[in-house]
């Protein structure tokens, strides 16, 4: 079959089927044959691999994947697209696809039944509306993954990307960069999806530690304490803890703790390294 990666064989499939483009579901259809690429390079996809793709769409890049995974899993919400994914991958036998809200996915019992349970790679054209709950439900749940190599929106790109003193930094960065190491891998406009999204978008990629690069006693804390330094970002970090809803924790307790990382009582969440929330964490968990 011809590559769906040029807009008139993207048109063409989706006049066949009479399919009506879902702006509810964050539809943009890739058709770039050189950004496809670039996204295959980023992934490093080989023969070995078991891939996981959210979203396939009309199954542009699902095919790409299928030439170079060993088997791919693509998980689709939207069931009118179903018949166009049958009639486009109907050469693979490599690919499963699954008709369901990837929220919904039980990716752990996915990632058993695929791949024996060893590492996954996740690559996405991701719909704008949900990326940052799919990207803290992959980390949070703990799900066995080498890599994510996602579009996203440019400006989601760069929060994931940035450290402390700029505007963009904030809860999203802090949990991407204690679970992967974030890199931008190219810069995609407008131009190259059909319909054409209204903002720019980026490629990244997340490659998984390990071990992450901070080490926490208590990881549930630490998180806490960002998403309360983030909820209230105008506020000291201080205030911010001492007001957040289930976090036992005084102005007090928190200003002794920062005085012991020698930082001023009054600074905000958003001044913070990933390795000062860490030791936050450390300090007020051995002070509870
Ligand atoms: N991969 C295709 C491409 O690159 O042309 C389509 C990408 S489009 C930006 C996002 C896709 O994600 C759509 O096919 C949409 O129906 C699907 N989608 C939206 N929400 C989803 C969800 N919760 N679970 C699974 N798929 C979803």
């Amino acid at each position: 079959m011809a590559s769906l990666g040029i807009p008139g064989n993207t048109i063409e499939i989706l006049q066949k089927h009479h399919f009506n483009i879902q702006k509810k579901y964050g539809q943009n259809f890739l058709v770039d044959t050189h950004v496809l690429e670039k996204i295959m390079d980023a992934a490093e996809i080989t023969k070995e691999d078991c891939v996981v793709e959210i979203g396939p769409g009309i199954g542009t890049m699902t095919q790409y994947l299928a030439e170079r995974a060993r088997e791919v899993a693509a998980v689709e919400i939207d069931r009118n697209l179903i018949p166009i994914l049958e009639e486009t991958l109907a050469d693979y036998q490599n690919v499963t696809i699954i008709n369901e809200d990837i929220l919904k996915v039980d990716l752990n019992s996915l990632v058993q039944e695929k791949n024996q349970g060893r590492p996954v790679k996740v690559v996405a054209n991701l719909p704008y509306y949900i990326t940052t709950p799919i990207i803290m439900a992959l980390f949070e749940n703990h799900v066995p993954i080498k890599s994510i190599t996602i579009m996203v929106q440019k400006e989601v790109a760069d929060r994931m990307q940035v450290g402390p003193g700029t505007k963009d930094y904030g809860a999203l960065s802090l949990a991407v960069q204690y679970y992967a190491k974030p890199e931008i891998v190219a810069q995609v406009p407008p131009n190259c999806f059909i319909p054409r999204p209204g903002v720019g978008s980026a490629v990244i990629r997340l490659t998984r530690y390990e071990n992450p690069p901070v080490e926490v006693k208590n990881e549930g804390l630490l998180f806490a304490l960002i998403r309360a330094a983030f909820n209230q970002r105008r506020k000291t970090l201080a205030n911010a803890i001492a007001n957040a809803a289930g976090l036992p924790f005084s102005r007090e307790d928190v200003v002794a703790a920062l005085e012991k990382m020698q930082m001023p009582p009054a600074v905000r969440g958003e001044a913070l390294t990933l390795e000062q929330f860490g030791k936050l964490a450390d300090f007020l968990e051995y002070s509870s």
